[in-house]
C-alpha cells in the first residue's frame, strides 16, 4: 500500500491567510517543507485509489502530485477543510465513489450540491465498527471525538493495518483503542505541539504517548497550523523517538 501526502495543513493552511508570524513568514520566504496544504491524503490500494478528504486546495494538490485516478473519495467529517474541495469534482469526468456516513451526505445534499452530487458519485454510506470488505482489502470506519460526528477508518491489505485518526481529540473510546492497536501505520492530526484546553485535537505529545500505550509501529503526524512547530524543528524534535514521522506536502510512505 501507499499512501501519499497531498496535504498536511491544519484548517488554515500555513502560511495562514493574513498572517505575519514568524512561522507563516517563513513559509512564505523558504516554501518547500514550510507550506502546507490543508490535509488529505492518498491511498493506493489493489486496483484501487482511495482519496481520504478533499480540502479546499484539492485541485491544486492533484494536479502538482500528478494524481489522474481516484476511485473512491472517503470524507471524515463536514469541516470545511476536509469538504470544501468536493465541488472540483463536478468536472471530474470518471465516476467516483463517496464513502460518507448517511448524516454527512444529507447534509451535502441539502446546503451544497441540491441535485448534482448523485449525478457525479456512487454514495456509499459508512457505518462505524461495519468494514466495507473488497476482495483483496477492506475499509473499516470508526467514530472518533471531534466537534462534529467524524470518522478515523482502518485500511487491512493481507496482514497490514494502517489507521488514520480523522481530526480525533485525545478521547478515543475502548473500541477506537482497539482497532488501533498495534498498527502499522498510525496517521494523527496534531495541529498544535502542547495540548491545549478545550481543543478538539490532539498534540504532538499527545499522539507520541498514545503511539507507546497502543504498541504502534510507525506513528504519521499531520494536519499542523502555524502555532505549531516548523517543519526542521518537528524533525529535529522526532529523531529522538523511533518511529515517529512529521508529514509534509508530497510525502510517500509505502506499507
Ligand atoms: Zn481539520
Ligand atoms: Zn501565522
Ligand atoms: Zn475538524
Amino acid at each position: 500500500m501507499r499512501i501519499r501526502f497531498l496535504g498536511t495543513g491544519g484548517a488554515e493552511g500555513i502560511p495562514s491567510i493574513g498572517c505575519k508570524c514568524a512561522h507563516c513568514t517563513r513559509a512564505r520566504e523558504q516554501g518547500g517543507r514550510f507550506l502546507r496544504r490543508r490535509s488529505s491524503v492518498l491511498f493506493s490500494l489493489p486496483g484501487y485509489e482511495l482519496l481520504l478528504d478533499t480540502p479546499p486546495d484539492i485541485k491544486e494538490q492533484l494536479e502538482t502530485s500528478g494524481i489522474r485516478q481516484i476511485n473512491g473519495i472517503y470524507l471524515t467529517h463536514e469541516h470545511n477543510d476536509h469538504i470544501a474541495g468536493l465541488e472540483e469534482f463536478l468536472y471530474w469526468r470518471q465516476g467516483v465513489d463517496l464513502f460518507a456516513e448517511p448524516r454527512l451526505y444529507r447534509k451535502l445534499i441539502r446546503e451544497n450540491w441540491s441535485r448534482k452530487l448523485p449525478d457525479i458519485t456512487f454514495h456509499l454510506d459508512i457505518h462505524p465498527g461495519i468494514a466495507v470488505i473488497f476482495h483483496n482489502f477492506s475499509i473499516l470506519p470508526f467514530e472518533v471525538h471531534h466537534a462534529v460526528p467524524c470518522f478515523g477508518l482502518v485500511l487491512k491489505e493481507d496482514h497490514r493495518r494502517v489507521v488514520h485518526g480523522a481530526d480525533s481529540d485525545i478521547r478515543f473510546s475502548n473500541y477506537a483503542r482497539g482497532v488501533i492497536a498495534g498498527a502499522d501505520v498510525l496517521i494523527l492530526n496534531t495541529p498544535f505541539f502542547e495540548p491545549r484546553k478545550g481543543k478538539s485535537h490532539l498534540s504532538v505529545q499527545e499522539a507520541i504517548d498514545l503511539k507507546e500505550e497502543l504498541g504502534i509501529k510507525r506513528l504519521v503526524l499531520t494536519h499542523f497550523n502555524h502555532h505549531n512547530r516548523p517543519h526542521d524543528e518537528l524533525e529535529d524534535y522526532f529523531s529522538r523517538f523511533e518511529g515517529v514521522t512529521a508529514a509534509y506536502d508530497g510525502l510517500s510512505i509505502d506499507v
